[in-house]
This record gives C-alpha cells, structure tokens and sequence, in this order.
C-alpha cells in the first residue's frame, strides 16, 4: 500500500519527548460508501457500477437527495446530500436504489460488535463510523497491527471494506481515516500530526463546513497549517470562545476521550491456554463454561443479553471475534449455549488456541425488556 510517508517510521517513536512518552492511540474506523456497499454485496451484478441510494428520479422531479453512492458514481461528481435529478443528470447509466434501513441497521450492528470485540473503550458515532481507544496496546506499530485486523475481520465477516485512521486524537484520526479512501488505513505518529495535517484544505477538520471554510478563506486562511498559525483574536470572530480549541484541533491537539455509550454496555471472560490448547473440545468446554458464569452474572444484575460474542486468538496472535444477534434477550444459558455453539465451532476446528473468550453485549435491564407473547405462555 501506498504509505505516502505518513505512516510509522521505523524509528519513529524514539523522536518522541519524554514528556509525551504515553501519546494516545486513536483509531477511527469508517465505513467505505456504507449502503451502497451493502447492496452490491447483496447484489453482486452491481459491482464496479455507479450505484447511487436515494430516491428514484424517474418518479419525479426533486424528490429527495442522495443518502450515499458508490465510488463509480463519485467519478461522476455524484455525492451524498445532492439531489437525485442532479445525480441522474451527471450519471445517467447509474442504478439508483431505494434505501433499505433494516438491512444497513442490521449490518451494522454485526460490524459495531467486531469493532467492540477489540477494545472496550469504543464509541459508536454514526451507522458506519466508529472511535477505538487502543492506547493500551503500547505503540503506534502494534496500533498498525490491530488496525490491519480490523479491516480484515469487517472483510471477512462482512464482505464490506472500511478506511482506518490511526492518530493521536480523534479528529487527526477521523481527517486519517479520510485520507485514502475507499479502503485506506493511514497512521499518522504524534511527532508527525502536524506536518501532516498542515497541507490540507481547513475543510477536512471535522464540524468546519463550507460555509466556515469560506469565512476562514476570506481571512486568508485555506490550510490546516495556516489554521494552526492563526491569531486567536481574530479566529473569534468566527468561532467565538472555541477559537483556542479549533486551533487546537488544526495543531493535532485533540483531548476529546473515546466516550462509551451506554448500550455499548457488556459482560465479557476470558481465559488463557498455558500452553495453547490444541483439543478443540476443551476450547469449547471453556467457552460454554465462561458462558454460563455470564449467564449467572446476567441473572445477578436482573439484565438480560441481546448479543453473544464469541473471541478466539491463535498462537500468533491473531484473533477472530464472531457475533450472533438473538431474537430476542435473554439470560437462559441454553439460548446463549447454542450461539456459543455456532459461533464458536467454526473458530476452533483444527487451529491451536492460546486464548478464548464469551462477551454478552446490547444488555437491558429487566424492567425494560419487552415482553414477548413467550412472556406470557411460559
Ligand atoms: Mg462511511
């Protein structure tokens, strides 16, 4: 892959001063043209083509926008927030399809659950795009490591691609992940936050639309860099008392944790293999056994699971995570015993294991799961 010399150096992290000896590690994953990618894999004749979502502009003039297209259609100047007359003008040969939310809602709560499989600190922040804090991995090359599996996970279980960025603030990750898309993954280092940042158009700092970037223009000011030189007085007149903190932003300075929210809310075991097992029936052994200590701790907190997670990693280190959403809640270790089962299976059959783990995920609180006609024929 490209690397366009932003990402680690070899050396890199030795340049760092010691008193920033512990930068965060930021990774900011984001869906390649979300929708129009799920429809193409479910319709795999419309690979390679302009698939634009959104209204259909036969059936009228000025009906709605487009809600996103595929990279073929962006050749074309199509984008999200056009209107559809507009993009069939451009792009006449595309295939415009109505959306199909349920369809988006529900593959994306697969990919959330991979991402939430690798780092409890994690922040979903729209349909397709989603914060991870990683510090704890310990450095930028291991970061790089963990990304690649994340693209490589989402492919694999998803058949969908993402960008990755990987900084030390969320915004220089969020300006990252956009750097190389479709299906980039861009690490910028702390000590190369700035020269990174410093050439691009204002506009790429997330929250500065056009209409500030054209307020920031007649300042003068067209780059990240010439954002970062700017005199806070005068930035005031169009940011008021964020000026500091936008500068900030164009610096690479970004304090703004990975925020969990609360359904993100889990329960998870784990356990190692010393030495890594190679008996696929005692991995199994293992996952039902940690599943079932969940189920008596779902039971404990009067909560039920919505999403049984299943984690395995391999001698070296690598690891797979498989989720199944159920139909419905639950803390009955026979219905977590059997997604268990299915997922865990496919996981195990003749690979060695060093580590295996349960996660139940989408909790609700009793009083608040609905009730079902089951509820009420038990
Ligand atoms: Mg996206």
């Amino acid at each position: 892959m490209d690397n366009r010399g932003w990402h680690l150096q070899p050396d890199g992290l030795a340049t760092i001063p010691a008193e920033k000896a512990c930068p965060r590690i930021i990774v900011h994953v984001d869906m390649d043209s979300f929708y129009a990618s799920v429809e193409v894999r479910h319709r795999p004749e419309l690979a390679g083509k302009p698939v634009v979502i959104g209204a259909d502009p036969g059936k009228g003039p000025g009906r709605g926008v487009v809600l996103t297209c595929s990279y073929e259609a962006r050749k074309f100047g199509v984008h999200s927030a056009l209107p559809v007359t507009r993009a069939f003008e451009l792009c006449p040969e595309a295939i415009f399809l109505p959306p199909r939310h349920e369809l988006y809602q529900e593959t994306s709560g697969r990919v959330m659950d991979i991402l939430e499989g690798y780092e409890d600190r994690f922040q979903q922040v729209s349909i397709d795009e989603a914060y991870l804090d990683i510090t704890s991995c310990g450095g930028y090359a291991a970061a790089t490591e963990i990304a690649r599996k994340i693209k490589q996970d989402i492919f694999r279980q998803e058949h969908l691609t993402c960008s990755i960025g990987v900084a030390p603030g969320k915004s220089t990750a969020k300006v990252a992940s956009d750097f190389e898309k479709p299906g980039g993954l861009v690490v910028v280092t702390p000590e190369r936050a700035r020269e990174f940042l410093s050439p691009l158009p204002v506009e790429k700092i997330p929250g500065i639309g056009p209409k500030t970037a054209a307020s920031l223009r007649a300042m003068g000011i067209r780059t990240i860099g010439s954002l970062a030189e700017a005199d806070v007085q005068e930035l005031m007149g169009i940011f008021g008392r964020a000026a500091a903190a936008v500068r900030d932003l164009a610096r690479g300075v970004d304090d703004d944790e990975v925020r969990g929210s609360s359904s993100a809310k889990s329960i998870s075991r784990e356990q190692t293999f010393c030495p890594d097992c190679d008996d696929p029936g005692e991995v199994m052994n293992t996952l039902l056994s940690l599943s079932d200590e969940l189920c008596r701790e779902l039971r404990g907190v009067r909560a039920y699971a919505r999403t049984v997670t299943v984690k395995v990693r391999y001698p070296d280190f690598s690891t797979t995570t498989r989720a199944q959403t159920l139909p419905r809640p639950t803390h009955e270790p026979r219905h977590i015993r059997k997604a268990v089962l299915e997922l865990g299976l496919p996981l195990v059959r003749q690979q060695k294991v060093r580590l295996a783990g349960v996660r139940l995920s989408s909790l609700v609180a009793r009083d608040n799961r609905q009730k079902t006609i089951e509820d009420f024929s038990k």
